[in-house]
C-alpha cells in the first residue's frame, strides 16, 4: 500500500474549521483508492506567532519540506492586523513558498451547473466552466531588482523591475503543457508582447518549447484581450499559462466568473514536486467560529492534492464526483444559498458529511 506523509496547517479563523472536514474526507478517499495517508499537524501564520513568537517556525518549515505535501487553510486576522509587516501572519505564508520554491501557481476557475446563478455573468455563459490559471509565482515584477523609491530631478520616482529569465518561462511553460495534455490539449500563453521585450522573449520561449507538446494546441494572447476574453466568452480557454502580475489579476477575474469564494481551490508546485495546497479565500473572521464556512474550497484543494502531488488521479475524481453531487443535490452552505426551490442549507461540518457519504453514491 502506498503512504504519503500530508503536513497539515491549519492557520487561522475558519482555516481550522474547513481543515478538520477536509482531513475527513482525504482519510476517507485514501481509504477508497487504497493508499495511506500519515498526516501531522502544524502551526503558521498568527496561531503560530501566539504559541512560538512566529508565523513560520523552524519546525513548521522543516516539517513541510519534508512532506510529500502540504495543505493549509489559512492565515491572518484582525488580532495580527497592527503588527509590523515583517512579523504578520502573511510572512508565514509568503516564506513558506519561497523555502519551497512554490514556482507554479494553479488556479482553476471551474463552476459546478448547480451554482451558475451565483456568477456575475449570464449562466449560459459560464454553466460547467472549467478553465486552469497557471501563475508563475517566484519570479517577475514582485521580485524584480532594481526597486524602489528614490528623488531623481526633484521629485520621487517609483520603480520596480519586470524580468523573466529563459529558465523561469521555459519551467513554468512544461507546466503549462504537461496539464494542456491532462485536460483539452489547448493552451492559451499570455503576455503583452506587442509593448514589452520581456513578453516577446516569453513568447519565443514558450513557442520553442511547444515542440516537445506536438499534442497541444499553443496559441497567444495579449493580457489586455485575455481580461475581455475572459468575460465575455470564458468558456473559449482550457489552459492559460501567464506571468506573476498578469496571472495575479486573470486568476482573480476568473475566479470571480464562479462567483463563490468558498468554492475555490488552489495548488502551488515546486520543481520537486511538493505542493502547497489552499483555498482561495482568507480566514474569514466575520464568520469564524459558527460552523457556517464552506468547507469545499478546502476539500477540493484535497483534490488536488491527490492529483498533483500524489498522482492519485482516482482519489481527486472521487472527491470532485462527490462535491458535484452533493450540489446537485441541493445542499448549500450560507455563502451559496440563494433561497431556491430543492436548497438545503448546511453547516460547515454537515457539507463535508455529505461528500463523504456521496463517495458511496448515497
Ligand atoms: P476572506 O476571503 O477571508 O473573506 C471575504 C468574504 O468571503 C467574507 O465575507 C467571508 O465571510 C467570505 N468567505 C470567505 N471564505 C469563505 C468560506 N469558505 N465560506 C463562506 N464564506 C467565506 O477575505 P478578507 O475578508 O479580505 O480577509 C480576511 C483575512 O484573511 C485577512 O486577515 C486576510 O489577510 C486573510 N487572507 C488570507 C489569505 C491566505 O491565507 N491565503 C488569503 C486572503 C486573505
Amino acid at each position: 500500500m502506498k503512504n504519503y506523509s500530508i503536513y497539515a496547517l491549519p492557520g487561522d479563523g475558519i482555516g481550522a474549521e474547513v481543515m478538520a472536514p477536509a482531513l475527513e474526507v482525504a482519510a476517507a478517499a485514501a481509504e477508497r483508492v487504497g493508499v495511506r495517508l500519515e498526516v501531522n499537524q502544524g502551526l503558521v501564520g498568527g496561531i503560530a506567532i501566539d504559541e512560538t513568537g512566529s508565523p513560520l517556525p523552524a519546525e513548521t518549515l522543516q516539517q513541510a519540506e519534508a512532506a510529500d505535501a502540504v495543505l493549509l487553510g489559512g492565515v491572518g486576522g484582525p488580532k495580527w492586523d497592527d503588527l509590523p509587516t515583517a512579523e504578520r501572519p502573511e510572512k508565514g505564508l509568503l516564506g513558506l513558498r519561497q523555502a519551497l520554491g512554490l514556482f507554479g501557481n494553479l488556479r482553476p476557475a471551474l463552476l459546478f451547473g448547480p451554482l451558475a446563478a451565483a456568477s456575475s455573468l449570464k449562466s449560459e455563459l459560464v454553466a460547467d466552466l472549467d478553465i486552469l490559471i497557471i501563475r508563475e509565482l517566484t519570479g517577475g515584477i514582485y521580485f524584480g531588482e532594481p526597486r524602489g523609491v528614490e528623488i531623481r530631478d526633484n521629485e520621487r520616482v517609483g520603480f520596480n523591475t519586470l524580468v523573466y529569465s529563459e529558465h523561469e518561462i521555459e519551467r513554468i511553460a512544461r507546466v503549462g503543457f504537461e496539464l494542456a495534455q491532462k485536460r483539452d490539449r489547448r493552451l492559451c500563453s499570455v503576455d503583452k508582447a506587442n509593448v514589452l521585450e520581456v513578453s516577446q522573449l516569453w513568447r519565443e520561449i514558450v513557442t520553442s518549447v511547444a515542440a516537445d507538446y506536438p499534442d497541444v494546441a499553443l496559441s497567444h494572447m495579449y493580457v489586455d484581450n485575455a481580461a475581455m476574453q475572459l468575460v465575455r466568452a470564458p468558456k473559449q480557454f482550457d489552459v492559460i499559462v501567464t506571468g506573476n502580475m498578469f496571472g495575479d489579476i486573470l486568476s482573480d477575474v476568473a475566479a470571480m466568473l464562479t462567483g463563490s469564494l468558498g468554492m475555490l481551490p488552489s495548488a502551488s508546485l515546486a520543481a520537486t514536486g511538493v505542493g502547497l495546497y489552499e483555498p482561495v479565500h482568507g480566514t474569514a473572521p466575520d464568520i469564524a467560529g459558527q460552523n457556517i464556512a464552506n468547507p469545499l474550497a478546502m476539500i477540493l484543494s484535497v483534490a488536488m492534492m491527490y492529483r498533483y502531488s500524489l498522482d492519485q488521479g482516482e482519489a481527486a475524481d472521487l472527491i470532485e464526483g462527490a462535491v458535484a453531487s452533493v450540489l446537485q443535490a441541493g445542499l448549500r452552505t450560507a455563502d451559496i444559498h440563494s433561497g431556491g426551490e430543492g436548497e438545503t442549507l448546511v453547516g460547515t461540518q454537515a457539507m463535508a458529511d455529505a461528500v463523504m457519504e456521496a463517495f458511496d453514491g448515497g
